[in-house]
């Protein structure tokens, strides 16, 4: 590739992020990267009748989290900004206007209650060839009369002209060569009333004025793509052109349909990637992030949904991802989502960084259970003592916070039931041999308890299991010694006191 390699993100700020619009950037951003090209990100905010508060800055956010950070965009900043359409809106109108000056668009004054009209009368009404010539417009009134409306501030918006028999054809990156009959599609508006342009319009302007190489985005937009390229050819910019790629939409578990926010509610995961609260209504839709994913874990379940390298290897850190993606890998047809699956992809994740890496979050989420972390390297011993059996990082509350705090209630069910005075008497020797021991570590911690347990005639299950709920408060966690040594021998001690009151 000879020029430099230009993609883009162009979501419409409307709401929270699909993960659908995640992988989008990740597919940008690994194709950027891997071709030394540069990554932008631009926000399509001209429909603002779909304004959403909030919306750009979680986008922003969510990018931030993924760690897809954009080398150009609304906070970057770079050589071909501003990158919000709508401060861009001046930009656009010239170049609606040179298409009606070629005959390529024209100006339509139809008011929207004549289209409602028109709508109630005609089955499957549609603004293009075949009613075009009867409404009210550039192509059917005189050109005087054309004049006097605009002298006049009539309201207008600009159309495309759109031929009708024609295919359209192009090769895209994934599904190879694609052609539409025009006859099809209708004649999209490009200039608005209120004299922004629409997505059509705006979205080919930028990426040529932006200098995009490659433009990939999902599945729904194929077919606006005629609209595009005819666009880009009426526009005298076709040899500057991006290719295009159109990414497999993903579907639900079932395989029935793009998987949509409603699923996710429905089935009892998260689709979007961080928590949305949709401002005007304040419903909350859970995001992957808030529920315990990792962004490696995230980025890697996005990139398998689609696509893989032709071997069995699942687990891909970002810069391998870099390295080894390819379009000619993704895959045409749609990718079920599988939660079952993204959170296998968490827990490999959980298990393979190092504690170091997974602090933070986990003291955010420790901290918001109101669990007072003072010493971190504990912190970190306790992450990696536990994290093999972490599935979510919100797993860390139940798995952790028993190392910061004593257990406040106890699975007694599952002791008392056997509890009796030889086993109290048991406990009592132990905690009296523990303060009295020179070493603290798990083996001997563990040869004084089984010798313990044998002089007094016990079974090592029958006071293993107390030992574990007095430290934790249930049934479950790493090994018990373990435990016992980073909670420290006072600690330790104490815990084994207080559950001795609790038991009887
Ligand atoms: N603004 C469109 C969206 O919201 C972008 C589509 C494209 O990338 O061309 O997804």
């Amino acid at each position: 590739m000879s020029e430099k390699v230009r993609v883009r993100f162009a979501p419409s700020p409307t709401g929270g992020l699909h993960l659908g619009g995640v992988r989008t950037v990740l597919f940008n951003y690994l194709f950027a990267k891997q071709n030394g090209g540069d990554f932008i990100l631009r926000i399509e905010d001209t429909d603002q009748t779909r304004f959403v508060p909030g919306a750009e800055e979680y986008i922003i956010e969510c990018l931030k989290w993924c760690g897809l950070n954009p080398d150009e965009g609304t906070e970057a900043g770079g050589a071909y900004g501003p990158y919000r359409q709508s401060e861009r809106k001046e930009i656009y109108r010239k170049y609606a206007e040179q298409l009606v000056a070629d005959g390529k668009a024209y100006y339509a004054f139809d008011t929207p209650e004549e289209l409602e009209e028109k709508r109630a009368e005609i089955p499957n009404f549609q603004y293009g060839h075949t009613h075009r010539m009867q409404l009210k417009n550039s192509l059917t009134l005189p050109a005087e009369e054309v004049k006097r409306l605009l002298d006049a501030g009539e309201r207008y918006v600009i159309r495309i002209n759109m031929p009708s028999e024609e295919t359209i054809r192009f090769d895209d990156l994934i599904r190879g060569e694609v052609s539409f009959d025009t006859t099809l599609v209708d004649d999209k508006v490009l200039l608005k009333a209120d004299g922004m342009p629409t997505y059509h319009l705006a979205v080919v302007v930028d990426d040529y004025l932006m200098k995009i190489t490659h433009a990939f985005r999902g599945e729904e937009w194929l077919p606006s793509a005629p609209v595009h390229l005819l666009l880009w050819r009426y526009l005298g910019w076709e040899e500057q052109m991006p290719q295009w790629a159109h990414l497999p939409l993903i579907l639900k578990p079932d395989g029935n349909g793009k998987l949509s926010k409603r699923d996710g509610a429905r089935l009892g995961f998260p689709v979007y990637a961080m928590t949305w609260t949709d401002p005007a209504t304040g419903d909350v839709t859970p995001g992957f992030r808030e529920i315990g994913f990792l962004p490696e874990a995230f980025n890697n379940l996005l990139a398998m949904l689609g696509w893989n390298d032709g071997t069995d290897q699942e687990i891909f850190g970002i810069d391998e991802l870099i390295e080894k993606f390819s379009l000619e890998r993704v895959s045409k047809s749609g990718a079920k989502f599988d939660f079952e699956k993204a959170k296998w992809f968490n827990a490999e994740w959980i298990k393979r960084l190092p504690a170091e890496r997974l602090k933070p979050e986990i003291l955010t989420i420790l901290q918001k259970e109101g669990i007072e972390v003072s010493d971190e390297d504990r912190l970190l011993q306790v992450i990696d003592l536990v994290k093999d059996r972490c599935t979510l990082l919100t797993d860390f509350v139940a798995q952790a916070s028993y190392f910061f705090r004593a257990p406040q209630e106890y699975d007694l069910g599952a002791v008392t039931p056997k509890w009796n005075e030889q086993k109290e008497e048991f406990f009592k020797s132990f905690a009296d041999s523990i303060g009295s021991a020179q070493n603290f570590a798990a083996a001997d911690l563990e040869a004084e308890f089984k010798t313990l347990a044998q002089e007094k005639g016990f079974k090592i299950g029958d006071v293993m299991l107390p030992f574990r709920i007095m430290l934790v408060g249930g049934k479950f966690g790493p090994t018990v010694f373990d435990i016992a040594v980073l909670l420290g021998k006072d600690e330790t001690i104490s815990r084994i006191n207080k559950a001795l009151q609790a038991f009887k």
